[in-house]
């Protein structure tokens, strides 16, 4: 198997070496950008955010460029879960009382239809992405937590939503597993194959006319004149407006959007193809899952029928023994039967978390907009903010009117020292998991 690269700076061109690279069409020709061009919008960052902006600005005429550090999907979109799941961290309700009558429901509107956007977007371009709308479980652990799923089934359903309350034998056999103690389904949900997705928008941007180039990192962005200059290492872009979408593989660029979001790691790992017998007890009907617990697990079938499960990772490079050993204590957790399976895949990512657990829409000023910070969950939401920033660009409403408020740049302070942060916070975490002795310390 192929074991894990950690890779944070976007300037490294390596493959990564995960399931989804193994699996993937490969996406469309990209040459890096080698002239001086001139463009309407400059997009920096070629994943879901990036793309999805570029295939709004191309569906509005504007002329369109796309500069990828690496290649689309090296970042995030390549390398998540692929669970297509609406809403935010806060339920309706919070959203309507944070947000007030007007703004409150409309923008509860917006989080729940990301899965929508998603899969219209794979529906328009025909992308070969392993596309299914099975849905999404959040199984409960505790009496707690089960409060406080069906707490949120009711709020979507109070909203029409299709979503139910699960008792735990229907957990169990939609699961397979009998760790939970209930749950709640949402039928708007799906999986994707992410890479082949963010591979398939990358195609579909070229195809309405958007230059996108690889291998072409940003390493300045100057004002010049009515507009901005971008850097890269043999070309640059001038245009009067720059969309950055780096989300947590942010660089130097801009720093204080850098600091505005901790990048915090996740790792997944995807099991040998399950037996048949296996595939009938484990998640059947193919839905995502991704539970309740402070540090959660999520884990999904991929189309072979490997399991492919993902928890919190960690910073700087390990060896595969001392990367799996969570892993596979979760398995073990969820499905003591099971055994030891085998691995055939491991691999890291960078999850942009934000202090306020929301994503955030920033207009920069002088023509410079981004969207990021999508804590985890941003396989919908980075379709849904991609199109808004690119309104923003057009400074015009969405058509569908779809709202997300934009919010003034606000960098954490002691950024430098988040790493550290994070590393406390985990082990609080796991300490109210109850899993500290079970798992050691890392
Ligand atoms: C392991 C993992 C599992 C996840 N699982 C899920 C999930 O199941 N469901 C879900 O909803 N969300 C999930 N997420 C979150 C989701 O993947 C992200 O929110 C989403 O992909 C963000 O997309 P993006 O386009 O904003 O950023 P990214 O995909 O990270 O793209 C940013 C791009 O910018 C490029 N870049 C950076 N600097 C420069 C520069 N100077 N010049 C040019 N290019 C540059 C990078 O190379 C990168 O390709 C997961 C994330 C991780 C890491």
């Amino acid at each position: 198997m192929d074991w894990l690269t950690d890779i944070h700076d976007a300037t490294h061109q390596e493959e990564v070496a995960s399931l989804w690279a193994a699996t993937a069409p490969p996406g469309p020709p990209l040459l890096p950008l080698v002239a001086d061009t001139v463009a309407d919008v400059a997009i920096v960052g070629g994943g879901f955010t990036g793309l999805a902006a570029a295939i709004a600005l191309a569906d509005a005429q504007r002329d369109v460029v796309v500069l990828e550090a690496a290649q689309p999907g090296y970042g995030a979109s390549g390398r998540n879960g692929g669970q297509v799941i609406p809403g935010l961290k806060y339920d309706p309700d919070d959203l309507e009382a944070r947000h007030g009558s007007d703004l409150g429901p409309r923008l509860v509107r917006t989080v729940a239809a990301g899965p929508d956007l998603v899969f219209e977007l794979i529906r328009r371009f025909s992308i070969d992405c392993d596309a299914r709308r099975a849905g999404w479980i959040q199984p409960s652990h505790t009496e707690a937590t089960r409060r406080l799923v069906e707490r949120r089934a009711a709020q979507w359903q109070a909203r029409r939503a299709p979503v139910r309350v699960l008792d735990a034998t229907e957990v169990e056999a939609l699961t397979g597993s009998r760790l939970y103690n209930g749950g709640w389904l949402d039928e708007r949900a799906g999986t994707v194959q992410p890479l082949a997705y963010v591979r398939g928008l990358a195609r579909a941007a070229v195809g309405l006319g958007v230059r996108v180039h690889a291998e072409s990192p940003v390493l300045g962005l100057e004002s010049d004149g009515g507009g901005w200059r971008l850097r890269t290492p043999r070309g640059t872009v001038r245009a009067r407006q720059v969309i950055i979408a780096t989300n947590a593989y942010s660089g130097q660029l801009h720093g204080a959007l850098r600091r505005s979001v901790v990048a915090v790691p996740s790792l997944q790992v995807a099991t040998t193809p399950l037996s048949a017998e296996w595939r009938q007890r484990i998640l059947p009907g193919r839905h995502a899952v991704s539970d309740t617990y402070n540090l959660l697990r999520y884990y999904r079938l991929d189309a072979a029928g490997r399991l492919v499960v993902g928890a919190r990772g960690q910073y700087g490079q390990r060896s595969g023994a001392q990367l799996l050993r969570h892993h596979a204590a979760a398995i073990a957790e969820i499905y003591p039967d099971l055994g030891r399976p085998e691995y055939d895949y491991c691999w890291n990512g960078y999850v942009a978390v934000t202090t306020d657990h929301v994503p955030h829409l920033h207009d920069l000023g002088q023509g410079i907009y981004a969207a990021l910070g999508y804590n985890g969950r941003g396989v919908a939401m980075a379709a849904m903010l991609g199109r808004l920033v690119a309104g923003l660009a057009l400074d015009r409403p969405d058509p569908d009117g779809y709202v997300y408020p934009v919010t003034p740049l606000a960098p954490i302070p002691l950024h430098a020292f988040s790493r550290i942060g994070v590393r406390a916070t985990i082990g609080w975490l796991r300490m109210k998991d109850g899993r500290w002795l079970a798992e050691g310390s890392t």
